[in-house]
């Protein structure tokens, strides 16, 4: 069932149709309910203080990032996109422009990388292939950090800065809202949530002393190696 769901997806999304509302005369009993599941944070709720407060992720995680798989799973029930990986599913709902899905589906994934990519007493850069990516694309790691900064604040409104691996060279790129790298042919390697969610309860307005003290101290940069050399 599930190769016959995915050809019969790809023909739909090729040909642009609105499919997603199950119209168009689909045969909605094939598809199965779409059970997307957060995943656990990977640290205790109390973990990122003071950076981020315990408020601030039961507020992010338990109702931000927990409201977009809700309303993924009731957007996708019956639909082709319940056979679909969670990537897969933001891939092609940019492709057919079913902008609901494509929303949720990307937050849901852009924050379980957020989260993956963080943990306390993190901020230390590791040696080897990211320090001499860093070094061969920055000069130096300050300046790394001082340009990761500055994208946040360059960053209009909500959304999120991420690093990629933009063909083997590190860039940041600002991305408004639910955008992510998955739709652009670029590899995400790390990223910083700039919408007000994730900082106002800590930080009120002072977005980049946020974005400053997530990169100095709560970065998992053993993590963004290894997703470099994955
Ligand atoms: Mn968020």
């Amino acid at each position: 069932m599930p190769a016959l769901s995915r050809r019969r997806f790809m023909t739909l999304a090729a040909a642009g149709s609105a499919f997603a509302s199950g119209g168009a005369g689909l045969p909605r009993k094939s598809f199965a309910a779409a059970p997307f599941a957060q995943p656990p944070l990977p640290f205790a709720e109390t973990a990122l203080a003071p950076v981020i407060s315990a408020q601030t992720i039961q507020f992010h995680y338990g109702k931000h990032h927990a409201g977009y798989f809700t309303q993924l799973n009731q957007l996708a029930a019956n639909t082709p996109y319940a056979d679909l990986s969670l990537e897969q599913v933001v891939v092609k709902s940019a492709a057919a422009g079913d902008l609901r899905i494509f929303n949720n589906a990307a937050q849901a994934v852009n924050h379980n990388f957020y989260w993956d990519g963080l943990k306390p007493g993190g901020g230390r850069l590791p040696g080897g292939a990211l320090a001499d990516a860093i070094a061969r694309d920055f000069g130096d790691v300050q300046a790394f950090k001082d340009a990761f900064v500055a994208r946040t604040i360059g960053l209009f409104g909500s959304g999120w800065v991420w690093l990629v691996d933009d063909n083997g060279k590190l860039a940041f790129l600002e991305a408004g809202n639910a955008d992510t790298p998955l739709v652009h042919g670029k590899r995400p390697l790390a990223v910083v949530d700039v919408w007000e969610h994730a900082y106002y309860l800590d930080y009120q307005n002072r977005r980049a002393d946020h974005v400053r003290a997530v990169v100095d101290s709560l970065m998992n940069w053993d993590v963004v190696r290894d997703r470099l050399t994955a």
